[in-house]
Protein backbone atom coordinates (compact mmCIF):
# COMPACT_ATOMS: atom_id res chain seq x y z
CA UNK A 1 0.00 0.00 0.00
CA UNK A 2 1.45 3.24 -1.25
CA UNK A 3 1.60 5.75 1.82
CA UNK A 4 0.38 9.05 1.88
CA UNK A 5 1.64 12.05 4.17
CA UNK A 6 0.71 15.49 4.24
CA UNK A 7 3.99 16.99 5.28
CA UNK A 8 6.07 14.65 4.64
CA UNK A 9 9.55 16.16 5.66
CA UNK A 10 7.98 16.05 9.15
CA UNK A 11 6.29 13.30 9.57
CA UNK A 12 9.23 11.22 8.39
CA UNK A 13 12.29 12.78 9.94
CA UNK A 14 15.59 11.57 11.67
CA UNK A 15 14.69 11.22 15.62
CA UNK A 16 17.97 13.60 16.18
CA UNK A 17 16.73 16.25 13.81
CA UNK A 18 13.62 16.29 15.39
CA UNK A 19 15.11 16.57 18.95
CA UNK A 20 17.22 19.61 17.42
CA UNK A 21 14.27 21.45 16.07
CA UNK A 22 12.48 20.91 18.77
CA UNK A 23 15.15 22.31 21.20
CA UNK A 24 15.17 25.51 19.04
CA UNK A 25 11.40 25.96 19.01
CA UNK A 26 11.50 25.48 22.84
CA UNK A 27 13.97 27.61 23.76
CA UNK A 28 12.49 30.41 21.97
CA UNK A 29 8.93 30.04 22.90
CA UNK A 30 10.41 29.83 26.78
CA UNK A 31 11.57 33.07 26.05
CA UNK A 32 8.13 34.04 24.44
CA UNK A 33 6.30 33.00 27.61
CA UNK A 34 8.86 34.67 29.95
CA UNK A 35 8.42 37.93 28.54
CA UNK A 36 4.95 37.70 27.72
CA UNK A 37 2.83 35.73 30.18
CA UNK A 38 2.93 37.33 34.12
CA UNK A 39 1.46 34.27 35.61
CA UNK A 40 3.74 31.87 33.96
CA UNK A 41 7.49 34.34 34.67
CA UNK A 42 6.20 34.04 37.96
CA UNK A 43 6.13 30.26 38.36
CA UNK A 44 9.37 30.49 36.69
CA UNK A 45 10.79 32.96 39.02
CA UNK A 46 9.57 30.92 42.07
CA UNK A 47 11.32 27.77 40.65
CA UNK A 48 14.24 29.96 39.83
CA UNK A 49 14.64 29.14 36.48
CA UNK A 50 15.32 31.66 33.87
CA UNK A 51 15.21 31.33 30.10
CA UNK A 52 18.83 31.12 29.36
CA UNK A 53 18.28 27.87 31.77
CA UNK A 54 16.48 26.63 29.00
CA UNK A 55 18.88 25.85 25.95
CA UNK A 56 16.96 22.08 24.70
CA UNK A 57 14.69 19.50 25.24
CA UNK A 58 17.10 18.01 27.58
CA UNK A 59 16.74 21.43 30.03
CA UNK A 60 13.07 21.19 29.77
CA UNK A 61 12.29 19.06 33.01
CA UNK A 62 13.43 22.25 34.98
CA UNK A 63 9.96 24.04 34.18
CA UNK A 64 7.40 24.63 36.07
CA UNK A 65 4.21 22.57 35.31
CA UNK A 66 0.91 24.56 34.56
CA UNK A 67 -2.27 22.47 35.63
CA UNK A 68 -5.57 23.13 34.98
CA UNK A 69 -7.04 24.93 38.56
CA UNK A 70 -3.34 27.39 37.27
CA UNK A 71 -5.94 27.65 33.61
CA UNK A 72 -8.96 27.92 36.38
CA UNK A 73 -6.49 30.99 37.96
CA UNK A 74 -6.12 32.91 35.14
CA UNK A 75 -8.38 32.84 33.46
CA UNK A 76 -9.27 34.42 31.06
CA UNK A 77 -6.74 36.51 29.98
CA UNK A 78 -3.96 35.63 32.23
CA UNK A 79 -2.01 33.37 30.09
CA UNK A 80 -2.12 35.22 26.99
CA UNK A 81 0.61 35.47 25.05
CA UNK A 82 -0.05 37.97 22.18
CA UNK A 83 -1.67 41.31 22.22
CA UNK A 84 -5.75 40.67 21.99
CA UNK A 85 -5.48 42.75 18.30
CA UNK A 86 -3.54 39.43 17.01
CA UNK A 87 -5.40 36.70 18.50
CA UNK A 88 -8.31 35.81 15.43
CA UNK A 89 -10.71 33.31 17.67
CA UNK A 90 -11.24 31.83 20.85
CA UNK A 91 -12.34 28.12 21.68
CA UNK A 92 -13.70 26.28 25.03
CA UNK A 93 -13.88 23.03 26.66
CA UNK A 94 -16.63 20.92 26.50
CA UNK A 95 -16.75 21.35 30.39
CA UNK A 96 -16.69 17.36 31.13
CA UNK A 97 -14.86 18.08 34.13
CA UNK A 98 -16.89 20.70 34.97
CA UNK A 99 -14.58 23.64 34.37
CA UNK A 100 -14.33 25.73 31.17
CA UNK A 101 -10.95 27.05 29.85
CA UNK A 102 -10.91 29.39 27.08
CA UNK A 103 -7.91 29.17 24.71
CA UNK A 104 -6.98 31.75 22.25
CA UNK A 105 -5.52 31.52 18.53
CA UNK A 106 -3.73 33.71 15.87
CA UNK A 107 -3.89 33.47 12.32
CA UNK A 108 -0.85 31.30 12.49
CA UNK A 109 -1.73 29.21 15.11
CA UNK A 110 -5.02 28.35 13.28
CA UNK A 111 -2.70 27.59 10.37
CA UNK A 112 -0.70 24.84 12.31
CA UNK A 113 -3.46 23.35 13.80
CA UNK A 114 -5.14 22.87 10.55
CA UNK A 115 -1.97 21.33 8.83
CA UNK A 116 -2.50 18.66 12.04
CA UNK A 117 -5.82 17.84 11.44
CA UNK A 118 -5.06 18.08 7.59
CA UNK A 119 -1.98 15.33 8.85
CA UNK A 120 -4.81 13.49 10.45
CA UNK A 121 -7.11 13.18 7.30
CA UNK A 122 -4.22 12.19 4.88
CA UNK A 123 -2.89 9.13 7.24
CA UNK A 124 -6.87 8.26 7.20
CA UNK A 125 -6.31 7.68 3.33
CA UNK A 126 -7.95 11.32 2.38
CA UNK A 127 -7.42 13.20 -0.61
CA UNK A 128 -8.95 15.34 -2.54
CA UNK A 129 -11.03 13.16 -3.50
CA UNK A 130 -12.88 12.35 -1.06
CA UNK A 131 -15.90 14.06 0.54
CA UNK A 132 -15.62 14.70 4.28
CA UNK A 133 -18.47 14.91 6.65
CA UNK A 134 -17.75 16.70 9.87
CA UNK A 135 -20.27 15.76 12.65
CA UNK A 136 -18.15 17.14 15.40
CA UNK A 137 -19.75 19.93 17.13
CA UNK A 138 -19.59 23.24 15.62
CA UNK A 139 -18.93 26.21 17.74
CA UNK A 140 -16.94 27.09 21.28
CA UNK A 141 -15.89 23.60 20.86
CA UNK A 142 -12.81 22.39 18.53
CA UNK A 143 -13.77 19.34 16.84
CA UNK A 144 -15.81 20.61 14.00
CA UNK A 145 -13.34 23.32 13.52
CA UNK A 146 -10.21 21.85 13.51
CA UNK A 147 -11.27 19.10 11.18
CA UNK A 148 -13.36 21.02 9.31
CA UNK A 149 -9.84 23.45 8.47
CA UNK A 150 -7.93 20.11 8.42
CA UNK A 151 -10.42 18.95 5.31
CA UNK A 152 -10.10 22.09 3.54
CA UNK A 153 -6.32 21.67 3.52
CA UNK A 154 -6.33 18.31 1.98
CA UNK A 155 -8.70 19.63 -0.37
CA UNK A 156 -12.02 17.08 0.23
CA UNK A 157 -15.30 18.44 -0.19
CA UNK A 158 -16.16 19.40 3.33
CA UNK A 159 -20.04 18.95 4.34
CA UNK A 160 -19.95 20.83 7.96
CA UNK A 161 -23.24 19.00 8.81
CA UNK A 162 -21.67 19.81 12.79
CA UNK A 163 -23.23 17.30 15.06
CA UNK A 164 -26.78 16.39 15.73
CA UNK A 165 -30.07 15.31 13.65
CA UNK A 166 -29.02 12.21 12.42
CA UNK A 167 -31.56 11.67 9.62
CA UNK A 168 -30.37 14.67 7.81
CA UNK A 169 -26.91 13.33 8.49
CA UNK A 170 -27.60 10.02 6.58
CA UNK A 171 -29.55 11.71 3.80
CA UNK A 172 -26.28 13.69 3.23
CA UNK A 173 -23.74 10.57 3.47
CA UNK A 174 -25.77 8.79 0.93
CA UNK A 175 -27.10 11.64 -1.26
CA UNK A 176 -23.22 13.24 -1.72
CA UNK A 177 -21.84 9.83 -1.34
CA UNK A 178 -19.60 10.92 1.72
CA UNK A 179 -16.62 8.74 1.98
CA UNK A 180 -15.03 9.67 5.70
CA UNK A 181 -17.04 10.52 8.38
CA UNK A 182 -15.64 12.48 11.20
CA UNK A 183 -17.11 12.99 14.77
CA UNK A 184 -17.10 11.48 18.63
CA UNK A 185 -17.05 7.52 18.57
CA UNK A 186 -20.07 7.48 20.42
CA UNK A 187 -22.08 9.63 17.79
CA UNK A 188 -20.50 7.52 15.48
CA UNK A 189 -21.68 4.27 17.12
CA UNK A 190 -24.95 6.09 17.05
CA UNK A 191 -25.50 7.10 13.64
CA UNK A 192 -24.07 3.11 12.74
CA UNK A 193 -26.98 1.79 14.95
CA UNK A 194 -29.68 4.44 12.36
CA UNK A 195 -28.34 3.21 9.44
CA UNK A 196 -28.84 -0.13 10.19
CA UNK A 197 -32.18 0.33 11.52
CA UNK A 198 -33.13 2.19 8.24
CA UNK A 199 -32.24 -1.23 6.75
CA UNK A 200 -28.93 -0.34 5.33
CA UNK A 201 -26.02 -2.87 5.04
CA UNK A 202 -22.06 -1.53 5.51
CA UNK A 203 -21.77 -2.35 1.86
CA UNK A 204 -24.55 0.33 0.79
CA UNK A 205 -22.89 2.76 2.86
CA UNK A 206 -20.37 4.78 0.84
CA UNK A 207 -18.00 5.36 3.45
CA UNK A 208 -14.27 4.10 3.80
CA UNK A 209 -12.59 5.79 6.74
CA UNK A 210 -14.09 7.26 10.07
CA UNK A 211 -11.92 9.53 11.88
CA UNK A 212 -12.99 9.25 15.91
CA UNK A 213 -12.38 10.81 18.88
CA UNK A 214 -12.45 13.86 21.82
CA UNK A 215 -13.26 11.06 23.87
CA UNK A 216 -12.18 7.81 25.29
CA UNK A 217 -13.33 4.62 23.40
CA UNK A 218 -12.14 0.82 23.27
CA UNK A 219 -10.56 -1.61 20.71
CA UNK A 220 -13.89 -3.53 20.87
CA UNK A 221 -16.01 -0.29 20.28
CA UNK A 222 -13.76 0.10 16.97
CA UNK A 223 -14.67 -2.89 15.76
CA UNK A 224 -17.90 -2.81 16.07
CA UNK A 225 -17.92 0.71 14.31
CA UNK A 226 -16.06 -0.50 11.67
CA UNK A 227 -18.37 -3.63 11.30
CA UNK A 228 -21.50 -1.82 11.24
CA UNK A 229 -20.07 1.45 8.73
CA UNK A 230 -18.09 -0.85 6.69
CA UNK A 231 -15.43 1.65 7.46
CA UNK A 232 -11.55 1.76 8.81
CA UNK A 233 -12.00 3.62 12.19
CA UNK A 234 -8.94 5.67 12.92
CA UNK A 235 -8.53 7.43 16.51
CA UNK A 236 -7.38 11.52 16.97
CA UNK A 237 -6.67 13.17 20.06
CA UNK A 238 -6.20 16.22 20.93
CA UNK A 239 -7.36 19.01 23.87
CA UNK A 240 -8.67 22.77 23.50
CA UNK A 241 -5.84 23.33 26.04
CA UNK A 242 -3.32 22.69 23.96
CA UNK A 243 -4.97 23.48 20.31
CA UNK A 244 -7.94 20.65 19.64
CA UNK A 245 -8.21 17.42 17.82
CA UNK A 246 -4.85 16.60 15.92
CA UNK A 247 -2.19 16.78 18.51
CA UNK A 248 -2.31 12.57 17.93
CA UNK A 249 -3.68 10.75 15.11
CA UNK A 250 -3.63 7.49 13.79
CA UNK A 251 -2.16 5.62 10.69
CA UNK A 252 -2.71 2.61 9.27
CA UNK A 253 -1.29 0.22 11.54
CA UNK A 254 -3.93 1.57 13.84
CA UNK A 255 -1.46 0.76 17.16
CA UNK A 256 -1.76 3.82 18.90
CA UNK A 257 -1.34 7.30 17.63
CA UNK A 258 1.26 9.88 16.42
CA UNK A 259 2.27 12.79 18.02
CA UNK A 260 2.75 15.81 16.06
CA UNK A 261 5.45 16.54 17.89
CA UNK A 262 7.24 19.27 16.03
CA UNK A 263 4.23 20.89 17.73
CA UNK A 264 3.31 19.35 21.02
CA UNK A 265 5.83 18.06 22.81
CA UNK A 266 4.89 15.03 24.76
CA UNK A 267 6.14 13.52 28.43
CA UNK A 268 4.91 10.88 30.90
CA UNK A 269 4.75 11.78 34.48
CA UNK A 270 4.21 10.27 37.66
CA UNK A 271 0.83 12.47 38.66
CA UNK A 272 1.93 12.06 42.42
CA UNK A 273 5.22 13.55 42.45
CA UNK A 274 5.62 14.85 39.17
CA UNK A 275 9.07 12.82 38.37
CA UNK A 276 9.24 11.97 34.45
CA UNK A 277 9.03 8.65 33.73
CA UNK A 278 10.65 6.70 30.58
CA UNK A 279 9.67 5.98 27.42
CA UNK A 280 7.10 2.90 27.87
CA UNK A 281 5.97 4.01 31.17
CA UNK A 282 1.96 4.22 31.69
CA UNK A 283 1.65 7.71 33.77
CA UNK A 284 0.34 11.20 33.17
CA UNK A 285 0.22 12.84 29.58
CA UNK A 286 2.01 16.48 29.89
CA UNK A 287 2.28 18.77 26.75
CA UNK A 288 4.48 21.65 25.81
CA UNK A 289 3.43 23.76 22.89
CA UNK A 290 6.24 24.14 20.91
CA UNK A 291 5.01 26.86 18.58
CA UNK A 292 1.93 28.10 19.23
CA UNK A 293 1.68 31.88 19.66
CA UNK A 294 -1.64 33.29 21.77
CA UNK A 295 -1.95 30.51 24.28
CA UNK A 296 1.56 28.62 24.37
CA UNK A 297 1.15 26.25 27.66
CA UNK A 298 4.88 25.19 28.99
CA UNK A 299 4.18 21.39 30.34
CA UNK A 300 0.61 21.47 30.68
CA UNK A 301 -0.87 18.39 32.92
CA UNK A 302 -3.92 16.96 31.09
CA UNK A 303 -4.51 14.38 33.58
CA UNK A 304 -4.86 11.95 30.33
CA UNK A 305 -3.12 8.14 31.59
CA UNK A 306 -1.22 7.37 28.99
CA UNK A 307 2.01 5.54 27.33
CA UNK A 308 4.59 6.86 24.62
CA UNK A 309 6.26 4.86 22.33
CA UNK A 310 8.89 5.16 19.64
CA UNK A 311 8.79 1.50 18.24
CA UNK A 312 9.10 1.89 14.00
CA UNK A 313 6.03 2.14 12.47
CA UNK A 314 4.93 0.45 9.45
CA UNK A 315 3.34 3.31 8.16
CA UNK A 316 6.88 4.98 7.58
CA UNK A 317 6.14 8.07 10.11
CA UNK A 318 8.79 8.49 12.54
CA UNK A 319 6.77 10.76 15.30
CA UNK A 320 6.69 9.08 18.54
CA UNK A 321 3.50 7.14 19.08
CA UNK A 322 0.95 7.41 22.31
CA UNK A 323 -0.99 4.69 23.14
CA UNK A 324 -4.60 5.12 23.63
CA UNK A 325 -5.68 7.34 26.28
CA UNK A 326 -6.71 4.80 29.45
CA UNK A 327 -8.69 7.24 30.87
CA UNK A 328 -8.85 10.44 33.10
CA UNK A 329 -7.28 11.16 36.41
CA UNK A 330 -10.42 12.40 36.90
CA UNK A 331 -12.36 10.40 35.56
CA UNK A 332 -11.26 7.39 37.70
CA UNK A 333 -13.72 6.36 39.89
CA UNK A 334 -13.13 4.55 43.20
CA UNK A 335 -15.29 2.44 44.37
CA UNK A 336 -15.05 1.09 47.65
CA UNK A 337 -11.16 1.44 47.21
CA UNK A 338 -11.11 -0.37 44.19
CA UNK A 339 -9.64 2.16 40.70
CA UNK A 340 -13.04 1.69 38.25
CA UNK A 341 -12.42 3.31 34.68
CA UNK A 342 -15.46 3.33 32.44
CA UNK A 343 -13.31 2.40 30.10
CA UNK A 344 -12.77 -1.12 31.16
CA UNK A 345 -16.38 -1.45 31.73
CA UNK A 346 -16.78 -0.80 28.14
CA UNK A 347 -14.57 -3.32 27.16
CA UNK A 348 -16.16 -6.39 29.19
CA UNK A 349 -19.41 -5.42 27.58
CA UNK A 350 -18.32 -5.41 23.90
CA UNK A 351 -16.53 -8.82 25.13
CA UNK A 352 -19.74 -9.94 26.32
CA UNK A 353 -21.83 -9.20 23.17
CA UNK A 354 -23.76 -6.18 24.31
CA UNK A 355 -23.52 -2.52 22.83
CA UNK A 356 -21.79 0.06 24.51
CA UNK A 357 -24.71 1.93 25.61
CA UNK A 358 -24.60 1.86 29.58
CA UNK A 359 -24.34 4.02 32.75
CA UNK A 360 -22.71 3.30 35.56
CA UNK A 361 -24.30 4.75 38.93
CA UNK A 362 -22.32 5.22 42.00
CA UNK A 363 -23.88 6.12 45.37
CA UNK A 364 -23.12 6.31 49.15
CA UNK A 365 -25.84 4.54 50.94
CA UNK A 366 -24.74 3.88 55.22
CA UNK A 367 -21.25 4.73 54.38
CA UNK A 368 -20.82 1.95 51.86
CA UNK A 369 -20.38 2.50 48.16
CA UNK A 370 -23.16 1.34 45.77
CA UNK A 371 -21.97 0.47 42.07
CA UNK A 372 -24.52 0.10 39.99
CA UNK A 373 -24.23 -0.28 35.62
CA UNK A 374 -27.37 0.00 33.68
CA UNK A 375 -27.18 -1.72 29.92
CA UNK A 376 -29.32 -1.78 26.80
CA UNK A 377 -30.66 -5.41 26.25
CA UNK A 378 -29.38 -5.83 22.25
CA UNK A 379 -32.93 -6.69 20.06
CA UNK A 380 -31.39 -9.97 19.37
CA UNK A 381 -31.06 -10.67 22.93
CA UNK A 382 -34.22 -9.42 23.84
CA UNK A 383 -36.90 -10.92 26.73
CA UNK A 384 -39.16 -10.06 28.94
CA UNK A 385 -38.89 -13.40 31.05
CA UNK A 386 -37.56 -12.29 34.74
CA UNK A 387 -35.85 -15.34 35.23
CA UNK A 388 -33.64 -15.08 31.79
CA UNK A 389 -32.64 -11.31 32.86
CA UNK A 390 -31.33 -12.57 35.93
CA UNK A 391 -29.30 -14.98 34.57
CA UNK A 392 -27.59 -12.44 31.89
CA UNK A 393 -27.40 -10.08 34.58
CA UNK A 394 -25.48 -12.10 37.03
CA UNK A 395 -23.54 -13.73 34.02
CA UNK A 396 -22.57 -9.79 33.20
CA UNK A 397 -21.93 -9.35 36.57
CA UNK A 398 -19.46 -12.44 37.10
CA UNK A 399 -17.84 -11.04 34.20
CA UNK A 400 -17.22 -7.36 35.58
CA UNK A 401 -15.81 -8.64 38.61
CA UNK A 402 -12.95 -10.73 36.82
CA UNK A 403 -12.21 -7.67 34.81
CA UNK A 404 -12.56 -5.19 37.99
CA UNK A 405 -12.03 -6.96 41.26
CA UNK A 406 -15.30 -6.02 42.80
CA UNK A 407 -18.85 -6.83 42.04
CA UNK A 408 -21.43 -4.29 40.07
CA UNK A 409 -25.38 -4.44 40.36
CA UNK A 410 -26.22 -4.67 36.95
CA UNK A 411 -29.56 -3.95 35.91
CA UNK A 412 -30.36 -4.79 31.97
CA UNK A 413 -32.74 -2.20 30.31
CA UNK A 414 -34.72 -2.27 27.51
CA UNK A 415 -32.48 -1.53 24.05
CA UNK A 416 -32.92 2.25 23.22
CA UNK A 417 -33.91 3.59 26.73
CA UNK A 418 -30.38 4.89 27.74
CA UNK A 419 -29.57 8.66 26.20
CA UNK A 420 -27.67 8.73 22.25
CA UNK A 421 -25.16 11.01 22.84
CA UNK A 422 -24.54 13.15 19.44
CA UNK A 423 -21.22 14.81 21.19
CA UNK A 424 -19.22 13.03 24.14
CA UNK A 425 -21.28 10.31 26.22
CA UNK A 426 -22.03 10.71 29.51
CA UNK A 427 -21.24 7.31 30.96
CA UNK A 428 -21.07 8.38 34.62
CA UNK A 429 -23.48 9.84 36.98
CA UNK A 430 -21.50 9.85 40.67
CA UNK A 431 -24.14 10.69 43.30
CA UNK A 432 -21.52 10.90 45.89
CA UNK A 433 -19.90 14.37 44.66
CA UNK A 434 -23.21 16.01 45.38
CA UNK A 435 -23.51 15.52 49.58
P1 LIG B 1 -12.97 18.67 28.28
O1 LIG B 1 -11.81 18.56 29.22
O2 LIG B 1 -14.00 19.61 28.74
O3 LIG B 1 -13.52 17.35 27.82
P2 LIG B 1 -11.89 18.96 25.59
O4 LIG B 1 -13.11 18.99 24.76
O5 LIG B 1 -10.77 19.83 25.20
O6 LIG B 1 -12.30 19.37 27.04
O7 LIG B 1 -11.42 17.46 25.70
C1 LIG B 1 -10.11 17.03 25.82
C2 LIG B 1 -10.06 15.70 26.50
O8 LIG B 1 -10.84 14.73 25.79
C3 LIG B 1 -8.69 15.09 26.56
O9 LIG B 1 -7.92 15.62 27.63
C4 LIG B 1 -9.01 13.61 26.74
O10 LIG B 1 -9.31 13.31 28.08
C5 LIG B 1 -10.26 13.44 25.93
N1 LIG B 1 -9.92 12.88 24.59
C6 LIG B 1 -9.75 13.57 23.44
N2 LIG B 1 -9.48 12.72 22.42
C7 LIG B 1 -9.44 11.47 22.94
C8 LIG B 1 -9.20 10.17 22.39
N3 LIG B 1 -8.96 9.97 21.11
N4 LIG B 1 -9.22 9.13 23.25
C9 LIG B 1 -9.46 9.32 24.56
N5 LIG B 1 -9.72 10.50 25.13
C10 LIG B 1 -9.72 11.58 24.34
ZN1 LIG C 1 2.26 4.93 11.78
Amino acid sequence: MTQNYYQKEIETMQREDMRKLQSEKLVKQVKHVYENVPYYRNLMDEKGVKPEDIKGIDDLHKLPFLSKADLRDAYPYGLLATPLADCVKIHSTSGTTGRRVVAFYTQKDVDLWEDCCARAITAAGGTNEDVCQVAYGYGLFTGGAGLNGGSHKVGCLTLPMSSGNTDRQIQFMMDLQASILCCTPSYAAYIGETLKEQGYKPEDIPLKAGIFGAEPWTEEMRQGIEATLGIKAYDIYGLTETTGPGVAFECSEQSGMHINEDHFYAEIIDPDTGEVLPEGSKGELVFTSLDKEAFPLLRYRTRDICMLSRKKCSCGRTLIKMAKPMGRTDDMLIIRGVNVFPSQIEAVLLKEGYEPNYQIIVDRVNNTDTFEVKVEMTSDRFTDKVRDILAMEKALAAAMKTMLGINPTIHLVAPKSITRSEGKAVRVIDKRKLV
